[in-house]
């Protein structure tokens, strides 16, 4: 759970805090008719910086399992204006010319950086490519090829699961190269303003990190065989806000869009509720409900690690959004994978 700081226009009007963290993964939740303490694997208060959310998270380890062939995902949920783009990107840059300060890089960046570190100390050879896609309304569409948008098709096959054809994947291997294809991906996502954050993604975005170890061994002996090479894969996930139309003064397009985030959010929350069942009662995962449960089957219930970030804000006038984010993560907590 990451709880962002009190926004300036939150403390100029008066808003209570109404969250606080206990220590120890504990997060409590008091507000008049509210009280509530619920139980995390690691809160990260206000005060929190995010290196601390990137030691803190176990983001270090899945980065390091991702490079063992593990098929790893992040992804970061809750309202809009909560912190999912800070906690993944940190600040967005004022300006091209003026970078955001290193320590408020995200744990995407932190995560690049590690992985090419611990590429060039395992001496390995990684092969490494990346991939960027937005849902938006329904229809996925690649933020790496250039040109005008266009809806990309969601296929399935038995060997390969869901997956986008004709997505682009492009070869990067320095941090500079690979921090790029954020950027301008990242340029090109839907966003609209509305009254809750002036540039709030209305999009679902999914970058994937493609690690593949190619076969090598030091010391080739005739008939021993090469290690076996490795594939793995680090997902990030920066899903769209989760408030109602009502609160975010949204009409026209911008409610359809509103409601397709919201659906899909639903389908996803509504698989969580299924794979957090014990296995032995669990009844068939409606992952064909939207793209997004698609496009994350595997991360949620299949043979991955996954990594959930719930943003929350501390202040009293998003209390029942805050307390929709825990009772959601706490389900999400229950989920467990065998990879
Ligand atoms: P979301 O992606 O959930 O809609 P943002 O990440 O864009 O929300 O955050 C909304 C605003 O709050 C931004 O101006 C951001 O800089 C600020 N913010 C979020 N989290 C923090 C934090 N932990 N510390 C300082 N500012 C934060
Ligand atoms: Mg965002």
């Amino acid at each position: 759970i990451r709880v962002r700081p009190l926004t300036c226009t939150e403390t100029r009007r008066g808003d209570q805090r109404v969250v606080h963290s206990l220590g120890d993964g504990a997060v409590h939740v008091s507000a008049a008719r509210h009280d509530a303490t619920f139980g995390f694997s690691a809160v990260f208060d206000a005060g929190a910086s995010q290196e601390a959310v990137f030691e803190g998270s176990g983001m270090r380890q899945l980065v390091e399992l991702a490079i063992d062939g593990f098929s790893c995902t992040v992804f970061a949920f809750g309202q809009t204006g909560s912190g999912k783009t800070y906690t993944l990107m940190g600040p967005l840059a004022q300006s091209d010319t003026q970078p955001a300060s290193p320590a408020l890089l995200g744990l995407m960046q932190r995560s690049f950086t590690c992985l090419l570190e611990q590429s060039r100390s395992r001496g390995s050879d990684l092969a490494l490519s990346a991939s960027y896609l937005e849902i938006y309304n329904e229809q996925i569409r690649d933020l790496l090829s250039p040109g005008p948008p266009c809806a990309l098709p969601l296929r399935w096959s038995k060997t390969r699961g869901f997956y986008v054809e004709n997505q682009l994947s492009v070869e990067f291997d320095s941090l500079e190269a690979i921090v790029s294809l954020l950027l301008q991906g990242s340029q090109r996502r839907r966003t609209s303003a509305h009254a809750l954050n002036r540039h709030s993604s209305r999009s679902h975005a999914l970058l994937t990190i493609h690690i593949r170890s190619r076969a090598v061994s030091a010391h080739p002996a005739p008939g021993a065989g090469a290690c076996p090479s490795k594939q793995g894969t680090l997902c990030f996930v920066d899903l769209a806000g989760s408030e109602r139309v009502k609160e975010t003064g949204s009409s026209g397009e911008l409610s359809l869009e509103a409601n397709s985030i919201n659906r899909s959010l639903l389908a996803l929350g509504h698989c969580i509720s299924l794979l957090a069942k014990p296995r032995g009662k669990r009844t068939h995962i409606p992952y064909r409900d939207s793209k997004l449960t698609r496009l994350l089957a595997r991360s949620l219930g299949g043979s991955g690690i996954t990594l959930m970030v719930a943003c929350i804000s501390p202040s009293s006038r998003c209390l029942s959004e805050t307390l929709s984010t825990l009772h959601y993560a706490s389900r999400a907590r229950r989920v467990t994978t065998r990879p």
